[in-house]
């Protein structure tokens, strides 16, 4: 293969010899080359670079724009987690609270927390810190509301079972069946029917035939089963708790003993006579915290006597005592 060589006629023997580059001329041709393809590749690349941009850059650009994407899709989400949270303390406070008698979560409680700008330091001095800190604020705000919702309705959860527990315990039933009329009620007697004397008396009667069902009005614990001190023959007391008892007297028979827990509904005996009576009636007494009340205040009689029975089974389906 012919080599790229140069070669002269040396005239004194007319002999063609190949002519040597001295190697500083070789060197120096090879920089002037490097050299020039070297501007031409920078000139090339700055041309191509301002007008279209490396590769390299293209990419980055493209994951920033992506990254932007991603922030605001993340900030639609923290603002509906915060629009969710505001919807909770909405119902919290305007409607769960207020029914169960509990005051609102103060404001202050609600904000403690979060916010302030010392808080964050840390992701001050850069370019972005304001999209930064907005972000991680608006994450905080979000983290603090949630943890003050959650106590908050755990609050009113355990409220709620207790104000269940208290309904429970209230004595809101009609004793007796309510086909039955009402007898004397809550009233002061100019004469007392056996005693002949002026007499309040404490208590609603009903005059039920002796034998008729006598229910338990409220949950409670039986504290008197027997014979009354009082004047009420057979009687039962049960103590409700938050301050109420109710009493059952001038029963012909017993059902339940001291120390019984009863539910609602709960057969305590059958009416009767016993004691100072004048006749076959269950007398009722309701007293709240030592005083007396009158009890057709307690219980509605306004129950048709299926509504009523339908109840009594409801109740009696629940208790332990059948
Ligand atoms: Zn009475």
């Amino acid at each position: 293969m012919a080599r790229n060589r140069k070669y002269e006629l040396d005239l004194s023997d007319l002999q063609y010899k190949q002519v040597r580059l001295p190697w500083k001329k070789t060197f120096l041709q090879f920089l002037l080359w490097a050299s020039v393809s070297i501007i031409l590749a920078v000139i090339y690349g700055s041309v191509f670079e301002n007008t279209f941009g490396s590769p390299k850059e293209k990419l980055l650009i493209q994951q920033v724009e992506n990254l932007k994407l991603q922030y605001s899709l993340v900030g639609r989400e923290l603002d509906n987690s915060l629009n969710s949270l505001n919807s909770f303390r909405r119902s919290d406070d305007s409607r769960y609270r207020p029914i169960l008698d509990m005051d609102s979560v103060p404001d202050s409680y609600r904000r403690a927390g979060y916010g302030g700008v010392l808080r964050y330091r840390d992701l001050t001095g850069y370019a972005n810190s304001d999209f930064l800190i907005s972000y991680r604020s608006k994450v905080d705000e979000i983290k603090n509301m949630a943890n003050v919702q959650y106590e908050s309705f755990k609050s009113v959860s355990e409220r709620s079972l207790e104000w269940e527990r208290e309904m429970n315990h209230q004595p809101i039933i009609c004793p007796v069946e309510v086909k039955f009329p009402l007898g004397d009620g809550f009233r002061f007697r100019e004469v007392h029917p056996v005693l002949g004397i002026p007499r309040m008396h404490y208590g609603q009667d009903f005059p039920v035939p002796p034998g008729t069902k006598v229910h338990a009005t409220g949950d409670g614990k039986v504290i008197e089963s027997g014979r009354s001190s009082g004047g009420f023959g057979n009687c039962v007391v049960i103590d409700h708790g938050y301050g109420l008892q109710s009493t059952y007297g001038h029963l012909s028979k017993i059902s339940v003993n001291v120390g019984m827990n009863l539910k609602r509904g709960d057969l305590i005996g059958l009416s009767g006579s016993t004691g100072i009576s004048s006749g076959p009636h269950l007398h009722y007494q309701i007293d709240k915290f030592g005083q007396h009340m009158n009890p057709i205040n307690f219980f509605n009689n306004d129950i048709s006597v299926e509504e009523y029975n339908e109840m009594i089974q409801t109740l009696a389906s629940k208790s332990k005592l059948r």
